[in-house]
Order: structure tokens, then C-alpha cells, then sequence
């Protein structure tokens, strides 16, 4: 496949490392408080991404790991430490509120269909990890320490900048922030490796180390996660386009003055949701997340459907009425699967055209809008269901939108309406052929003039909490 390469700005063709097999890294969620869907709009075509190279064949290893310290509100290792500010909002521990948002991000996955990767790592899990890597960087004169601190010297570097050229003003990060520049720093672009002269004084989580009482930056830990557990070499690092400075740009200043080789071959960023105020994030308007767009009604699969329609290396702007239009899709698309008959057999040979032209905007830098559109030709084909919905069950391999589940759900809802006619008067009603027989006495009550009993049937139903309209030829129920 051919994917779009930030490290080297072009689309390159997709070799991994051992072949066959794909090692797969992503930064995962700092866990101070929900994720907001802007977060998840990476997550989600990450695993499209894992879902699309296990399609076509790789065995994919991914790690993620779990931000649990050292995350500053500014990534450049100014402001405030986000777990500490999440644990004091709280007014609980920093491992509890740890815990609690690990199992929230994992849950809005699940509904959004995100798989979760193989190996899940908390930050503070591999301190000693961080300890040995460090201490190698100090050996090698990549590291120094200064004011109590141990910083990383972007100075040894001979190319530091790998996603973008920033100038000075970009850096000026603390500056930006109102924040006070660090004094310790020999360059401007060094970072925090290891804090132990922490300007948070109740810190709540610190460890022993060879330079004192502390506790890790953030970025060191996924280079120290990720080698872990995938080795020297890593084929795909994930992430969104936020992270690539400076995190990003940090992991690979750690790596490879570690490794003392290239690390990471490709690296794939996916860019902001944006609102119509501008990018999304905690701290500025509506804070969006899966729960609240579950409370204004909405399938957190209405939201998948509505990332997939764009490409990830784009911006995509987030509004009520988009995501409505979206689930005015999405229901159309499940109904006319839900619609499809079963004629034919499932593996017709005419349908192989139809999966090649699926794969094939894939395998171009994911194309998942085009991809849809390959799935609506499918629909419109002179293929029989049966064929049409075998490669609607492989496409949604990698979609993730359960569209078979959905279709067999409206399906069922459907046959669950039950009717039952006597004399020309039909009953419609929700599948209780019990109180299709009492709203059919009613109406009989009704013809025969019997309004007492009438209203004694009505009462009655309206104390089961059934509401009965009367239509032209008959009644229709419905539970309220
Ligand atoms: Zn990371």
C-alpha cells in the first residue's frame, strides 16, 4: 500500500521492516479527563489504518501507551501537570482519576468500534525503562543536567526539525502561554527528560533515580514503551498532527541517540476536527464527547461514518448539522442493505471487481470516502444480495460500522410489527399479538356502541403504557 510519509512529506510505498509482519505504535490518550471526539477522529482512522493492513494480509503488533505523568499543559514542559489539575478537579487521587479516564477512553472506543491494541502500557509501569534509557543519553553526551533537572541537548542533533521547519517564534511556546521561559535549558528546542526540582510541590507521584526524587517528561516514554515492546525498528508510528512538534519530533531525538540507528520509517499524522470557531479542544468551546452526542441521539457510528467520509490528512469541521446529515446517510446506507434479498450465491466470481476497486483507494494513502463510494456501487450492482452482502461483511472489516449488525437489527424490527385484521379493520402494532386483540375488542366495543367497555379497554392499555391511534381501516399501537 502507499501511505503519506510526514517524515519525508511525500506517499511512499508501505515496506515494512520483517515482511509480512507490521509493528504499529500510537500515542494514546493522557487520561485527565474525557476524550474529546476532536482526539478520537485520530484514533478512529488509526484503526482504519490497522484494520486496512490486517485486510490485506500483515499480522499487525500494535502498542499504545497511557499518558498517567509528566504530561504539562503546554506540551513544551511549561504550565501545569494535567493529572495533578484533573485529580485536584476531582478531588480524587491521581491514580484514581487515572484509572477512571483509562476505562472512559476505552469505552468510547469500544462504541466507536476502535480495536484496542494488543499491548496497552501506563507511563508509570516503566519507570526503570526511563531510568536506563536516560542514563545512556548522559553517558553518550546527549542528556545534561541543570537546576535538578535532566534535559535532552537538541543541540547534538544534526537535523532535530523532521516534520516541519519551525522558526524561533513557533518555539516560543512558554512565551505564547504567559509562562516563564526554563533557565536551565541550553537551547531552546531541549526538553525535560527527568524532573526532580519540580515546581509542583505536591506532585503526587515520584520515583528514586540516579539524579534524585522525581519523575519522567512525557515525552520519553513512548520511545522507552515502544522499543520495548516492538524493538529497535518500528514501521509505523501514529498520532495526531498536534503531536508531531514537539512530542513527536522529541521520541525521535531520543530513539535514534539511543539506538544509534534511524528508528521510525513511517510516520502517519492525522489533522484536526476542527469547530466552526476553529480547532477543537478541551479548554474552548462545547466540550464534545461520545457521551454527549449518545444524549443528543446520535450512534457513536454516525460519528465513525462521518470521519470516514473525509480523508484524514485534511481538516474536518465538526457541526450538529454535518453530523446530522451524516446519520441521514448512514440509516439510508443500513436500510437499503437491510432491504437486500438473499438471491444468488455469496461467492460469486462477478463480485472480485468490486472488492480490487474497494482495496484499491485503501491502499492509497486510505481513501475511506472513495472506499464508501465503492461500497454504494456494490449496492447498485447486478450482483445478488447474497454476493453483495459477502463483500459488504469484508469491506466493513476495515469500516468498522456494523452494517450487516445494523441491517439485521432493522430487519428485526421490522418483522416485530405485528398486524392482525378481523372485518376489515387491521391492527398495526409492536410485535404483542395480546394487545392487538384488545385494541381490536375495543374497536368492536366502539362499533357495537359499548362506549363504556371502550373506554375500560382504553384505560386499561393506557395503564400498560400503550398509546392506540386510530387510523383510516384500523388502529395503530405503540408503547410511550
Ligand atoms: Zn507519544
Amino acid at each position: 500500500m502507499k501511505l503519506y510519509n510526514s517524515a519525508t512529506h511525500r506517499k511512499e510505498e508501505f515496506v515494512p521492516h520483517v515482511p509480512g509482519k507490521v509493528s504499529m505504535y500510537t500515542c494514546g490518550p493522557t487520561v485527565y479527563h474525557f476524550a474529546h471526539i476532536g482526539n478520537l477522529r485520530s484514533y478512529i482512522m488509526e484503526d482504519i489504518l490497522e484494520k486496512y493492513l490486517r485486510y490485506i494480509g500483515y499480522e499487525v503488533t500494535r502498542v499504545m501507551n497511557i499518558t498517567d505523568v509528566g504530561h504539562l499543559s503546554s506540551d513544551a514542559d511549561t504550565g501545569e501537570d494535567k493529572m495533578l489539575k484533573g485529580a485536584q478537579r476531582e478531588h480524587k487521587s491521581v491514580m484514581e482519576i487515572a484509572q477512571f479516564y483509562t476505562d472512559a477512553f476505552f469505552a468510547d472506543c469500544e462504541k466507536l468500534r476502535i480495536r484496542r491494541p494488543e499491548i496497552v502500557q501506563p507511563a508509570t509501569g516503566m519507570i526503570d525503562a526511563y531510568i536506563r534509557v536516560i542514563s545512556r543519553l548522559l553517558e553518550t553526551g546527549y542528556a545534561y543536567q541543570a537546576g535538578g533537572n535532566v534535559y535532552y541537548d537538541t543541540s547534538k542533533l544534526e537535523r532535530y526539525y523532521i516534520f516541519n521547519e519551525h522558526d524561533e517564534e513557533d518555539l516560543a511556546v512558554g512565551v505564547r502561554e504567559g509562562v516563564d521561559a526554563d533557565e536551565n535549558k541550553r537551547n531552546k528546542t531541549d526538553f525535560v527528560l527527568w524532573f526532580t526540582k519540580s515546581k509542583f510541590e505536591d506532585q503526587a507521584l515520584k520515583w528514586d533515580s540516579p539524579w534524585g526524587v522525581g519523575y519522567p517528561g512525557w515525552h520519553i516514554e513512548c520511545s522507552c514503551i515502544c522499543i520495548h515492546y516492538l524493538g529497535e525498528y518500528l514501521d509505523i508510528h501514529c498520532g495526531g498532527i498536534d503531536n508531531a512538534f514537539p512530542h513527536h519530533t522529541n521520541e525521535i531525538a531520543q530513539s535514534e541517540a539511543y539506538l544509534g540507528h534511524p528508528w521510525c520509517k513511517y510516520w502517519m499524522h492525522v489533522h484536526h476536527l476542527n469547530t466552526q470557531n476553529g480547532k477543537m479542544s478541551k479548554s474552548s468551546g462545547e466540550f464534545l464527547t461520545v457521551s454527549l452526542l449518545e444524549e443528543k441521539g446520535f450512534d457513536p457510528l454516525v460519528y465513525r461514518f462521518f470521519c470516514l467520509q473525509s480523508h484524514y490528512r485534511k481538516g474536518l469541521t465538526f457541526s450538529w448539522e454535518n453530523l446530522e446529515n451524516a446519520r441521514a446517510a448512514y440509516d439510508k446506507l443500513v436500510a437499503r442493505i437491510a432491504s437486500l434479498d438473499t438471491d444468488g450465491a455469496p461467492d460469486d466470481p462477478e463480485a472480485a471487481p468490486y472488492e480490487e476497486a474497494f482495496r484499491q483507494p485503501l491502499g492509497n494513502d486510505l481513501n475511506t470516502s472513495l472506499a464508501i463510494t465503492r461500497l454504494y456501487d456494490v449496492l447498485k450492482s447486478e450482483l445478488g444480495g447474497a454476493a453483495k452482502r459477502a463483500l459488504i461483511a469484508q469491506f466493513d472489516q476495515v469500516l468498522g460500522l456494523d452494517l450487516l449488525e445494523k441491517a439485521a437489527r432493522k430487519q428485526a424490527e421490522q418483522a416485530q410489527v405485528s398486524v392482525t385484521a378481523s372485518a376489515g379493520y387491521t391492527v398495526t402494532g409492536e410485535g404483542d399479538p395480546e394487545v392487538d386483540a384488545l385494541v381490536l375488542q375495543r374497536a368492536e366495543a366502539k362499533k357495537a356502541k359499548n362506549f363504556a367497555e371502550a373506554d375500560r379497554i382504553r384505560d386499561l392499555l393506557k395503564g400498560q403504557g400503550i398509546e392506540v391511534s386510530d387510523v383510516p381501516g384500523g388502529a395503530v399501537w405503540r408503547r410511550v
